[in-house]
């Protein structure tokens, strides 16, 4: 039989696993990636990023960090070596073309019409379904020539924290072309060189706009630099819960959130009856482990001096994946001055800086630093020419991407995306999300109807609406993930339970290594 193609679109940590996978089924992949090496986000960061999950939560099931990284978060440059040399330990250079950025794919197979009439994935429910082809339509960076590949099956790796910055938009004349300053994004920042960044933000007097991990760590930049002379205004619209460790009150986070206990506090998507009376019952000690971990915080960080206290609970900031560690030394920067923490729910801008709401006088700069994040569901929306799918993927814009197993679209055949809803350790998450796919690739199950899909789907909206707030399209699997992972094991035929005992499978906590072999 022939054997199947396979695009897997990135060369990041997703599309590297996605490689391996699919090569450890037989098939055949070719991985197109637009930078000219691998990793991703981890290519270049800023100087000062470091990893914010543990080591041991973000490492391949098969390949321990190298004993040479001693310290629990190791920096950029260590991430990227590691991925590199996992790289090179699996073969999977050779799969990847460089330079080669996918400008889109189209479906060549049975109209629109006719898929609409599906009731099973792809018409058969399996992963090649009805025998079209995918047409990847592909440009070299260098030479600005196309080229268009014809595969069965595409997985699209492109990431969402990079490539498409969010900017935010302001009313005509009040955005940055008012200001007489610069306006750069964090992007742009983390692009340059180490000692172009430093003499780039010298003598400056910044804003940095935004309170996740890149805002903080440019914002130590520019105060190493600069010091209080010019301090470094930090303007943010919500206080987050930032970590000083991963250790409250001397307690290690992941037993409090990472073993199959904390699972049962917390109402699952499709739970039954017994576990949901349970996490009702226990909902007290849910609102108290959440309490715990907050007031450990508050006593590591001066958070009520400086106004910084978050009004949602630390439960929600983790099942939003929105936990990070704050740099060291930060709020001896903030104590000294040369760090500025100002709340700004609007702003916009003006000639000699910016102007927050309800404020008379603006804030003096000569730069902003927008570490407003990324547009990571445009760039994987755009990447299709078809308009129905490009509407299949958007979904409705009060719901999360829909993606079942958050892998696959029920109306979008032959393809999956790893890679674009979180968890606390995404490198762990991807992998397992491979696996899972090559199994399907493999034919080692089947999906369900694009009915059960759809209605699974919805229950992990509605799960996530509840546990994430605001912040629900960010696809959070994080305080759920052993209940996540579960259903992948049962779909591919592997135990779920991968501890010795009782006590151990309650208590101790999940990670890479639990799902080393099937
Ligand atoms: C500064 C920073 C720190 C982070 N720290 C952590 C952490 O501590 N823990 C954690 O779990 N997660 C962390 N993350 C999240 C991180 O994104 C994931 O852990 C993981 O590295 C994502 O890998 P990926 O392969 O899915 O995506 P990416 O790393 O974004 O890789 C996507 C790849 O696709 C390529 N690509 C995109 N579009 C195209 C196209 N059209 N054609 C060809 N190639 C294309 C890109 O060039 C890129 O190489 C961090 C992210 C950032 C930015």
């Amino acid at each position: 039989m022939e054997t199947k193609k396979i695009a897997i679109v990135g060369a990041g940590i997703s599309g590297l696993l996605a490689c391996k996978y699919t090569l450890s089924k037989g098939l055949h992949p070719i991985v197109f990636e637009s930078q000219t090496g691998i990793g991703g986000v981890w290519t270049k960061t800023v100087e000062t990023t470091k990893l914010q999950t543990p080591k041991p939560a973000y490492q391949f099931s098969d390949f321990p960090w190298p004993d040479s990284v001693t310290e629990d978060f190791p920096d950029g440059r260590q991430v990227l070596e590691y991925v590199e040399s996992y790289a090179h330990r699996f073969d999977l250079i050779k799969h990847v073309k460089f330079g080669t950025r996918v400008l889109s794919i189209g479906y060549d197979g049975p109209p629109g019409e006719a898929m609409r009439s599906w009731s099973l994935w792809g018409g058969d429910g399996g992963p090649i379904g009805s025998g079209g082809k995918w047409k990847i339509r592909v440009q070299d960076c260098l030479s600005l020539e196309t080229e268009t590949y014809e595969v069965d099956f595409v997985i699209l790796c492109v990431g969402r924290f990079s490539g498409v910055p969010n900017i935010p938009e302001f009313p005509p004349n009040r955005g940055p072309e008012a200001f007489h300053g610069e306006v750069i994004h964090s992007m742009d920042y983390a692009a340059m060189d180490y000692q172009a960044a430093r003499e780039f933000i010298r003598g400056k007097r910044p804003v940095v706009v935004g309170l996740q991990k890149s805002a903080l760590d440019i914002a130590m930049e520019c105060s190493a630099v600069n010091g209080v002379e010019r301090p470094c205004t930090v303007l943010y619209r919500t206080e987050h819960w930032i970590l000083p460790d991963y250790l409250p009150w001397g307690v290690p986070l992941v037993l409090l959130y990472l073993n199959r206990f904390s699972e049962l506090l917390v109402h699952k998507p499709g739970e039954e009856f017994l576990l949901s009376l349970l996490a009702t019952l226990l909902s007290p000690l849910r609102w108290a482990v959440s309490k715990f971990v907050e007031s450990g915080i508050k006593r590591k960080l001066p958070l009520k001096k400086f106004g910084m206290v978050p009004k949602h609970s630390f439960l929600q900031q983790i099942s939003s994946c929105l936990v990070s560690t704050v740099p060291e030394k930060f709020y001896d920067r903030v104590e000294e001055g040369s760090i500025i923490l100002k709340k700004a729910p609007e702003f916009e801008f003006c000639k000699n800086g910016i102007l927050i709401d309800g404020e008379v006088e603006p804030l003096n700069s000569d730069l902003v630093i927008l570490a407003t994040g990324f547009r990571g569901e445009k760039k994987l929306i755009d990447v299709f020419e078809s308009q129905l799918f490009q509407d299949c993927l958007s979904g409705s814009p009060n719901s999360i991407v829909p993606l079942y197993r958050e892998c696959l679209h029920p109306r979008i055949p032959q393809l999956a995306v790893i890679g674009f809803s979180e968890s606390v350790a995404n490198l762990y998450t991807s992998e397992i999300r491979c696996r899972w796919l090559a199994e399907l690739l493999a034919g080692t199950f089947k999906l369900p109807s694009i009915k059960k899909m759809e209605e699974n789907i919805e229950e992990w909206d509605k799960y996530m609406k509840r546990s994430s707030g605001q912040y629900y399209r960010r696809s959070c699997i994080g305080a759920l993930h052993i209940w996540y992972n579960d259903q992948l094991c049962r779909d591919m035929g592997w135990n779920p339970k991968r501890k010795k005992g009782f006590f151990a499978e309650l208590f101790e906590p999940y990670g890479p290594t639990d799902y080393v072999s099937p």
